[in-house]
């Protein structure tokens, strides 16, 4: 696989060969059904991304290529309209982003781009939302934390302000945060004490396998 294998740091657009009408390039994702997902890494590893020829009713797979990806790197993937489970790879390339299906491969536009720009929009406005609450809260306010079971081994971190109203705590994507298992609960709550949600977030993608091989 030496051949194949490139990196995706400081690769505006992702070249992977010779395009055609239905060639695409997926990654296989198992952690989430959503339109769009998001990774941060956290640490150096190896995406295995698959070259298929991609119809409405078959996809089929014609070779894997092994990208190495960057700590730090942030990649976020549309699904496919006709596979579940297929992944395509959008990249922001400092203007849009680029997607790796057979559309935007053959340089037409597709709905991916819009919903990955709809998607990191929406996230950073929650986090920007989110942030805008923590400044806001001045020293002499008394922040309480408490982890909820929100399902069979599923915790739901929680906070309020001042003895108000108990409010989740919500992910990228505005949904309430949800972790499995009451130490890694403990451990995220703590890491957001400590310092801030962002790297509570980021270690707990350390704890997940975060893409299907
Ligand atoms: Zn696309």
């Amino acid at each position: 696989m030496a051949n194949n294998r490139k990196s995706l740091k400081n690769v505006a657009r992702p070249y992977l060969g010779v395009s055609s009408a239905h060639k695409g390039y997926i990654v296989k994702i198992s952690w989430t059904s959503a339109p769009v997902a998001k990774i941060t890494a956290h640490k150096d590893f190896t995406l295995d991304v698959i070259e298929c020829e991609i119809k409405k009713d078959s996809i089929k797979e014609i070779k894997h290529i092994s990208y190495d990806v960057h700590a730090g790197d942030v990649i976020y993937f549309a699904q496919s309209d006709d596979h579940a489970g297929a992944y395509y790879i959008a990249r922001w390339n400092g203007h849009r982003f680029c997607c790796t299906c057979p559309s935007n491969i053959c340089r037409q536009a597709c709905h991916h781009q819009e919903d990955v720009a709809a998607y990191a929009l929406q996230s950073s406005n929650n986090r920007k939302h989110m942030e805008e609450e923590a400044v806001s809260a001045s020293s002499d306010t008394r922040m309480e934390y408490l982890i909820d079971q929100v399902g069979a081994g599923v915790f739901g971190p929680a906070y309020r302000v001042n003895g108000g109203d108990w409010r989740p705590f919500l992910d990228a994507s505005g949904n309430p945060v949800e972790i499995e298992g009451v130490s890694h609960a403990e451990m995220w709550l703590s890491i957001v004490e400590k310092s801030s949600q962002v790297e509570a977030d980021l270690w707990l993608e350390t704890q997940r396998t975060p893409v299907a091989a």
